[in-house]
């Protein structure tokens, strides 16, 4: 097990321009052996970001929109990503719908708060238009993100019910626990954007240059898991209050 300090939502780890070693050149591998690569590119002509871009925390609610993500969708997803674009609000108009990057690759996170995460990494040209995009996703500007996917089945968090078939209602309270319609059985990923804002609760960015990109566990989090496991620590989020109880998807 390999322990790395990684900073959440923070371009103060590593720069592009400290990239060294066998990480840099496995991105730059995996970046390069995408299709549709008609050359290949060097170092210096990608700028390396990652996304959260799925978890499967209540997303913000607005309106008639209490939904969530279960687990099972986030490891569906992951890999779907691959070689998919890096849009701009999602939109696909003209020629600003043509997408600013691409990702490479994707991995699941586990947080100590019980959350799941996908971790996108995703690559730019080194251009002006890469350039001023990173900045603005290091300088904190782009702060949020958000997927695109296609996805079957829709049931109730409370019971189970597939297409909320049953007495509850989405929002609304049951023993303490919220009512959620989960989103399930991930068969697509079209995109991920840069959003102004996006539906899913704490997407944000991180950099990515001189990360290995297998067997990464964040040092804050693993003490905690381990403080937990020996009745330590109560883990207190700011979730806790409203969490909903993941019943499972039926069915699988
Ligand atoms: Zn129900």
């Amino acid at each position: 097990m390999k322990m790395v300090l990684r900073p959440k939502n923070s371009g103060a780890w590593l720069a592009r321009e400290r990239w060294s070693g066998s990480a840099a050149e496995q991105m730059l591998s995996m970046i390069n052996s995408l299709p549709q690569m008609l050359r290949p590119l060097s170092q210096d002509e990608v700028i390396i970001r990652g996304m959260y871009l799925m978890n499967d925390l209540p997303m913000h609610e607005t309106g008639r929109w209490v939904r969530r993500f279960d687990k099972a969708a986030i490891e569906q997803a992951i890999p779907l990503v691959r070689g998919k674009p890096v849009m701009v609000n999602h939109s696909t108009d003209g020629f600003d719908g043509l997408p600013v990057g691409r990702f490479f690759h994707a991995e699941p996170e586990s947080r100590a708060d019980g959350s799941s995460w996908m971790a996108a990494l995703f690559f730019m040209l080194n251009d002006d238009q890469g350039k001023r995009l990173s900045n603005a996703i290091d300088g904190g500007i782009i702060s949020e993100n958000s997927p695109t996917l296609e996805f079957d089945k829709m049931y109730c968090s409370v019971c189970g019910a597939e297409d909320l078939n049953c007495d509850h209602v989405p929002g609304k309270m049951y023993d303490g626990i919220k009512c959620f319609v989960v989103m399930t059985d991930v068969s697509d990923f079209w995109e991920g954007s840069l959003a102004w804002a996006g539906q899913q609760r704490n997407t944000g960015f991180y950099v990515a240059a001189g990360r290995d990109v297998s067997d990464l566990v964040d040092v804050d989090e693993r003490m905690v898991q381990l403080a937990k496991t020996k009745g330590e620590v109560e883990l207190v989020t700011p979730w806790q209050d409203w969490w909903c109880q993941q019943v499972g998807s039926p069915g699988t």
